[in-house]
């Protein structure tokens, strides 16, 4: 069975893919892979950054490989923080702080309408693909849930009246913008590779 790359080195995500593509190829993350290093990130677009960190893994172990790049998008904030999320307090890309700082700005904000946006880039036989899901829904007052990651504890998606950081894993991979775009790489992937795992 063929190994396929995920350039991330968060291993939450790690586990959320593995749990969507486990049954459809072998998910190698860059722990696996013994890399630990930085992955740049230095554009101005989600899906510019996706490329971009998938170019430099398939770069660099020539495997299948692909990546990922998420916003958090906020209406009333001008679609803040958008791709500057994961550092929006601060290079020390700390969770709490970027919630605080959220929730801080939108402290008197009564439009708290949100999406999240996720853009897979994959790298197969020297040839680039673009996948992309979203959820659309509303930022809360207060962090709420234990479950999940990053901004999850402060985000309602519509139609639900809990937190992403309230549901399972199962839950939340169903209806978010990771779960949407993985669902086309998948699609992508059986359609296309013969990357299956043989029964
Ligand atoms: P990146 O895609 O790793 O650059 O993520 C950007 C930021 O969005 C990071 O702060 C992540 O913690 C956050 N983030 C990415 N995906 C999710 C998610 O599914 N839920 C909540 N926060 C997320």
């Amino acid at each position: 069975m063929k190994k396929l790359v995920f350039a991330t080195n968060n291993q939450h995500k790690v586990d959320e893919i593995r749990y969507l593509l486990g049954s459809v190829c072998d998910i190698c993350s860059l722990a696996d892979l013994d890399f630990t290093g930085d992955i740049p990130e230095n554009q101005t677009a989600l899906e510019g950054n996706a490329l971009e960190k998938a170019r430099f893994v398939y770069k660099k172990f020539g495997l299948p490989c692909f990546a990922d790049d998420t916003g958090l998008e906020i209406d009333a904030l001008g679609g803040e923080p958008g791709v500057f999320s994961a550092r929006y307090a601060g290079e020390e890309k700390n969770s709490l702080s970027n919630i605080e700082k959220v929730l801080t700005k939108m402290h008197d904000i009564d439009n708290r309408r949100a999406r999240f946006r996720c853009v897979i880039a994959l790298i197969i036989d020297c040839n680039e693909h673009i996948f992309e899901g979203a959820i659309s829904g509303e930022i809360l007052r207060l962090p709420v849930g234990d479950f999940g990651f990053g901004y999850d504890s402060v985000f309602k998606a519509d139609g639900y009246d809990v937190s992403f950081a309230q549901m399972t894993l199962a839950e939340k991979s169903k209806i978010s913008h990771r779960g949407k775009a993985l669902e086309k790489l998948m699609d992508f992937l059986k359609k296309s590779f013969p990357l299956q795992k043989k029964q």
